[in-house]
């Protein structure tokens, strides 16, 4: 392997020290930084061949990837890549990737809290014990049993089918939509059906797809008329999957009974959202993925993606595996890692 291979992360936000020292056994040289814009990663990654990033918003646009001739490999510390230009990465020849896996188990189990703690009511609950009361909650918000209740997934992905498997202990109807499943496709217990259906059937509807230019705004004010009026959403994907201000109007003009967001178009949530106004919905701060395994799970995953690419390989998770990389890469399975 050439001796100077150079990877730069442009997002730094803790110690790299573990990253540092695998890297540098694999005689890559780990450069860490901090590019906002689009011209401060030009040129900090001006002759990188692997640039690492981890923030949803840094700008991995068409213009800095043309501007990185010796870039081989971008790779991300996330499931999501829509603040990558995919498109352009693959017309240039660099390999995209992220860690796919890292944390489909945290994130259902995300999903799967905030499902139940929207059914049961759970945080509104708390909120009224802690105002004083205890009598009479149920009276005026009556609830419904899990069992006797829907639940729709809208794609069918790796957190979907964690969420849908976590589930199924509840005994519930399970639905899902995805338009891209091949063959059977299908989870045990899933029944696959389309958008409409789904909307129109589900009492919980739990959004699992990524953000693209067809998914923004999927969950649009049809869409949230659609839905039954006793119906909860919850979003752990994009925030931009759902338009917020019909959102906020379902919410107000009481279409669905509430919504449950670990995502939101703008992070962090503004002050003065009117999301935070409503007693039946539930908010998190983006962090389904968040535990010390996913982030343990995470940091490998980069350093084996960069390090495959560094060593001739395709990394463990492309994203666009029909590239034509700039240097010939032999499949990832072949490498026998030290
Ligand atoms: P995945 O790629 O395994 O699954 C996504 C599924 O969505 C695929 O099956 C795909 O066919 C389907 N899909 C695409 N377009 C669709 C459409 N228009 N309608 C219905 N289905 C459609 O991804 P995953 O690991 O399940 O993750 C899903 C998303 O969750 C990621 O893209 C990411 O944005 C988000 N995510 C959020 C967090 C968080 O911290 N909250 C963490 C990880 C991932």
């Amino acid at each position: 392997m050439k001796a100077r291979f150079k990877a730069v992360n442009i997002d730094c936000n803790f110690d790299y020290t573990f990253e540092a020292e695998r890297l540098a056994a694999a005689g890559i040289e780990l450069v860490l930084a901090k590019s906002a814009t689009e011209d401060e990663i030009i040129r900090t990654c001006a002759d990188a061949d692997a640039v690492i990033l981890e923030g949803a918003r840094t700008p991995m646009t068409a213009r800095v990837i043309a501007a990185l001739p010796r870039c081989r490999i971008i790779a991300k510390y996330a499931v999501g890549v829509d603040n990558i230009d995919v498109g352009a990465a693959t017309a240039a020849g660099v390999v995209v990737a992220n860690a796919a896996d890292y944390c489909s188990e945290e994130v259902s189990d995300h999903a799967v809290a905030l499902l139940l703690a929207s059914a049961r009511r759970v945080v509104a609950m708390d909120r009224f014990v802690r105002a004083g009361n205890w009598a009479g909650f149920t009276r005026t918000q009556p609830l419904r049993r899990i069992s006797q209740l829907t639940l729709g997934l809208v794609g069918l992905g790796r957190i979907a089918r964690g969420t849908a498997r976590k589930m199924a202990g509840f005994r519930l109807r399970i639905l899902a939509t995805d338009p891209y499943l091949t063959g059977p496709g299908s989870e045990p217990g899933v029944e696959v059906v389309d958008f409409e259906t789904l909307l129109r059937e589900s009492d919980l509807v739990s959004v699992h797809v990524p953000l693209t230019p067809e998914t923004r705004g999927l969950i649009n004010e049809a869409a949230l008329r659609a839905m039954k009026p006793n119906a909860v959403i919850v979003n752990t994907s994009r925030g931009p999957v759902i338009d917020q201000s019909a959102l906020e109007r379902a919410l107000e003009e009481k279409w669905i009974a509430g919504a449950a967001l670990d995502v939101v178009t703008e992070e962090p949530l503004p002050a003065g959202s009117a999301l935070r106004k409503f007693d039946q919905v539930i908010l998190t701060p983006h962090t389904g993925a968040d535990s010390v395994d996913s982030m343990d799970h995470v940091r490998r995953t980069v350093v084996d993606t960069i390090e495959a690419v560094a060593r001739g390989y395709w990394p463990p998770f492309p994203v666009n595996p029909k590239v034509a990389p700039r240097v010939h890469l032999r499949p990832f399975s072949d490498w026998a890692r030290p």
